[in-house]
């Protein structure tokens, strides 16, 4: 095997490494879907995006669930470090209707006798139902899925574009990451949250990102996504600590020739 690189020609050496590699590359294509979605929305840019821009980008409309009321009844005070990604498997309701579901305790279940979670992601617009410093009831009753997470729902209704609704939670979830210091391994899909009792713990939830059920290919796909989104807020900040570190070195410089002239003047007496 040692010798094959002598026997064979360059030219066809060559060849074979090519074939070899496309190989490689074909064995760690995307699916099509995958594939699809991303042909679709392109590259995510790799230049700093101001996070306060971002969250305009976001359309994001606050309608809380009334104080102490349904999904609020009780007060449960909430330091988020995870953030979990759901769909609504709702072919009717947008994200006014849900917003307007949970407003008058329409749905009922989870621990506090109604459901609620933070927001409602459709392809133009979010919505925002409860504070993130509060829990809610979106995944797994009393577990840490709701103690300690942000939900995120995503719409399905017809007429609905799931390809900008992605991208759109995409970005909202990097934002709450940002804001929240949460990092890239605590996004959750409801999968991850098992469910007490039941005899499917784990959700096929959000099922559009999951593979026979299960998170894979698709939704680690989606996390790289989220990822890249948050990368360009942090990369924000570094080019901002940059520039004030340029501008310090540039102001002590400035400071240090002062100095040496006014010595050196001092020195042959021109004062
Ligand atoms: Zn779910």
């Amino acid at each position: 095997m040692k010798q094959l690189g002598f026997i064979i020609p360059p030219a066809l050496l060559a060849l074979t490494l090519l074939i070899l590699s496309s190989c490689n590359t074909n064995r760690n294509a995307p699916t099509s879907k995958v594939g699809f979605w991303e042909r679709e929305l392109g590259a995510v840019a790799n230049v700093p995006l101001n996070p306060s821009d971002a969250q305009k980008e976001l359309n994001l409309k606050v309608d809380l669930i009334p104080e102490g009321k349904y999904g609020r009844r009780l007060f449960r005070e909430m330091k988020p470090q995870y953030i979990t990604i759901h769909s609504t498997q709702n072919p009717t309701g947008d994200a006014y209707a849900h917003a307007k579901a949970l407003n008058r305790g329409a749905l009922r279940g989870g621990v506090c006798g109604y459901l609620c979670w933070h927001f409602t992601v459709q392809d133009d617009t979010i919505i925002q139902h409860i504070p993130t410093s509060e829990r809610g009831e979106h995944a797994d009753f009393d577990g840490p899925g709701n103690r300690y997470s942000i939900g995120i729902e995503m719409c399905e209704h017809q007429g609905n574009n799931q390809i900008a609704t992605l991208e759109r939670t995409a970005k909202l979830a990097a934002s709450l990451m940002y804001h929240h210091q949460i990092p890239v391994d605590n996004i959750r899909a409801h999968y991850h949250w098992p469910r007490e009792g039941y005899s499917t713990p784990n959700k096929n939830c959000p099922h559009f990102l999951l593979e026979d059920g299960r998170p894979g290919e698709t939704w680690r796909w989606f996390v790289g996504r989220i990822n890249q989104h948050h990368s360009r807020l942090v990369k924000f900040d570094e080019a901002v600590r940059r520039q004030k570190q340029n501008e310090e070195e540039a102001r002590r410089r400035k400071q240090m020739v002062q100095r040496f002239w006014s010595k050196l003047t001092d020195i042959i007496g021109l004062t």
